[in-house]
């Protein structure tokens, strides 16, 4: 595979600025009488990169998609940029946009092209933005010719839906042909191998320029020889210096790439530290019997 480090369109950011970017505080979530996530406290700043380990049924991916506001959590705060998403007057979607996430199963959509599973999101959101400018720019000229008025329009960032496909192809295109995966462009994500979707899934989920990748568990479903190509594209993303937090069962990659290693037990962050540490002095009991287990 071509070296794509630093290549992909993501902002360059190589070390943590101490910068929050999201802060969330004593979050709670359950299911019916099953309380899976139990007070979760967790601060990551920008260009951190925080692996989350822990055994099966910890909370790790419901605490993932309560990030992404796929799940409502029940208790506590999830601040993102600066609001609190968990704030019923918050426009979810808008945040979401800024936030990539990447599944254990791929989640494309498989009646789409690769391309269109690329572009498909950033293009609508793009799309629906114009629209609602070019609206508000006609109740403008309304109001104007009524009053009498010369209130200005609003500058449109984009004039046509064509114009937006255009340029999300053009980025498309880009980053296909950094992974390799250009010849792909048309095919369907069934006739690709796990790696190849994966690959696809994460450019999709970069395409919309997020300011968070939450991945989870993105090798898990993969063979064997398909997971150094997906480790490998998600190492040129945190080295082009992206915030990034990563469920994963990779203890090596967790340790080589990490800013931060969180060991998640019973809905609960029971141990939390830089790679090293944890890793090679691990404190808490049941993460000692985890590391010997999966060591
Ligand atoms: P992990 O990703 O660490 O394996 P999960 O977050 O998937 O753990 O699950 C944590 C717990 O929450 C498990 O007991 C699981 O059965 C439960 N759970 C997860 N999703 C749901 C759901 N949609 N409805 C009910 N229970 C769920
Ligand atoms: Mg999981």
């Amino acid at each position: 595979m071509n070296n794509i480090i630093s290549d992909l369109n993501v902002p360059t950011m190589n070390t943590p600025t101490g910068e929050t970017v999201l802060k969330v505080i004593g979050l709670e979530k359950k299911f019916g009488n099953n309380a899976v996530i139990r007070g979760v406290d967790l601060e990551v700043t920008k260009g951190e990169r925080i692996a989350i380990v822990g055994p099966s049924g910890s909370g790790k991916s419901t605490f993932l998609r309560c990030l992404n506001c796929m799940e409502d959590s029940d208790g506590g705060q999830i601040i993102f940029d600066g609001v609190d998403l968990n704030d019923m007057k918050v426009n979810i979607n808008i945040h979401r946009r800024n936030i990539g996430m990447v599944f254990q199963q791929f989640n494309l959509f498989n009646n789409k092209t690769v391309l269109k599973n690329v572009i498909l999101a950033p293009a609508y959101v793009k799309t629906q933005k114009m629209r609602a400018q070019k609206r508000q720019n006609l109740w403008i000229s309304f109001k104007n010719l009524f009053k009498k008025s010369k209130a200005p329009l609003i500058p449109l960032d984009y004039t046509s839906k064509k114009q937006i496909v255009a340029e999300e192809t053009a980025l498309a295109v880009e980053n296909l042909e950094r992974i390799g995966l250009l010849d792909k462009k048309d095919a369907y994500p069934a006739t690709l191998s796990g790696g190849q979707k994966q690959r696809i899934a994460i450019v999709r989920a970069l395409q919309m320029q997020p300011k968070v990748m939450l991945f989870d568990e993105p090798t898990s479903a993969l063979d064997p020889e398909m997971v150094g190509e997906v480790l490998s594209l998600i190492r040129s993303v945190a080295e082009a210096g992206m915030t990034m937090i990563i469920v994963t069962h990779e203890m090596g990659f967790a340790r080589e790439i990490a800013t931060k290693v969180i060991f998640f037990d019973q809905g609960k962050i029971a141990e939390s530290s830089p790679p090293e540490a944890f890793f090679d002095n691990p404190q808490h009991p049941r993460l000692k019997e985890f590391l010997s287990k999966v060591l």
